[in-house]
Formats: C-alpha cells, structure tokens, sequence
C-alpha cells in the first residue's frame, strides 16, 4: 500500500516573483493533479526581492480562481516537504536545455533522497520561454513610468503593483 498520493503534485521554486511562466505550469498541474500544492521555498542563502510572506501571499492571490491549488512555505530539503504534506510528485517546468541539465541533475539527487518521489516535468510554453524571475526584477528596476506596461507581457497583474512599489523612486 504506498504511503504517498500519486495524485498530488508539489510545485516547489524561489517564485521571487511569481511570472507568467510559474502561472502556465500552475494551471497545467492543476488539470494534471487532483491537488497541487505550490511550495515557496526559504533560502536563507539568497537575498529575495520579496519575502517568503509577500510570495505566499501573491500566489495565493493569483491561484484563488483554482480549486485544487493550496500554497504553503517551507525550508529545507524540497523531498522532505514534499513527503510531509504526503505527495508522491515533486512538478518542474524546463525552458531550455540548461535547464534540463540542471533538473535531471537534481531529480536524479532527489530520488536518492527519497525514491517514493518522482520529479515529473512538463516543458515551458513557447510563448514563456523567455520568461525569468531574475529578468523581471532587472525591468522592474528601471523604475520609469513604462515599466508597468512593459511589466505585464511577464508577470500576472496581481503581481505587477507590488512590484513597480519596491522600485518607486521618490519624487
Ligand atoms: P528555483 O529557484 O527553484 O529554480 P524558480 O522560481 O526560478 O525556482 O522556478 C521554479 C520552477 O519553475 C523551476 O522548475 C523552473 O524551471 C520553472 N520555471 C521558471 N520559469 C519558467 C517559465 N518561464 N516557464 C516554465 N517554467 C518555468
């Protein structure tokens, strides 16, 4: 009898912010899985734009039209989160061929850590492959009037008043 539901899939990252791409694979999980958790992750190593509050909460936002998505937090290994909140699949989504390098690296460490656990991956749409979270802080830093408008071919709206507030430069 395993001990793990092979219908809940854990979709784990930093989502300093949460894009258009995060928002894609979060939907299609949603058809996928019978539930999705979204799991922020706590780095102390990293220094977030937002904290992992602001992600949770901002997530929490832009999933609310979905019923079968819940979001939570965590720190540690993403496997013993994973395990904890008792499903048996850890989702990726992969942009390009670095990216698959990176992730099967790091499903193949994952399932020594925990083989009861399959990394499942779906690949990015066309029209978000591009997309980054390291690319939107860069426009979003420029703080000019446009960038909100620039802002919204990346980021879901939810996200995009937060953001342009961490920018804002006194007038
Ligand atoms: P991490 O720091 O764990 O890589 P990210 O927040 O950058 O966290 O990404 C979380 C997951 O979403 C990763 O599997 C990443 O490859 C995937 N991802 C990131 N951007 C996109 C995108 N534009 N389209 C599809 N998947 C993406």
């Amino acid at each position: 009898m395993p001990t793990l539901n092979a219908r809940h899939a854990v979709y784990a990252g930093s989502f300093d912010p949460l894009t258009l791409g995060h928002r894609d694979i979060i939907r299609r999980g949603a058809m996928l899985y019978e539930r999705l958790t979204v799991a922020v992750g706590i780095n102390p190593e990293k220094r977030p734009l937002f904290s992992p509050e602001e992600r949770v909460d901002l997530i929490r936002q832009v999933v609310a039209p979905l019923g079968n998505v819940d979001v939570a937090m965590f720190e540690g290994l993403t496997v013993r989160f994973v395990r904890e909140r008792g499903a048996a699949v850890m989702l990726r989504g992969v942009r390009t061929l670095t990216d698959i390098e990176a992730e099967f690296t790091m499903s193949l460490a994952n399932h020594v850590l925990d083989p009861e656990i399959e990394t499942v991956f779906l690949t990015a749409s066309e029209k978000y492959t591009h997309i980054s979270s390291t690319l939107i802080k860069q426009v979003a830093l420029m703080g000019r009037d446009e960038t909100a408008r620039l802002l919204a071919d990346f980021v879901p709206p939810e996200v995009i008043p937060p953001l342009t507030a961490k920018h804002r430069r006194p007038s």
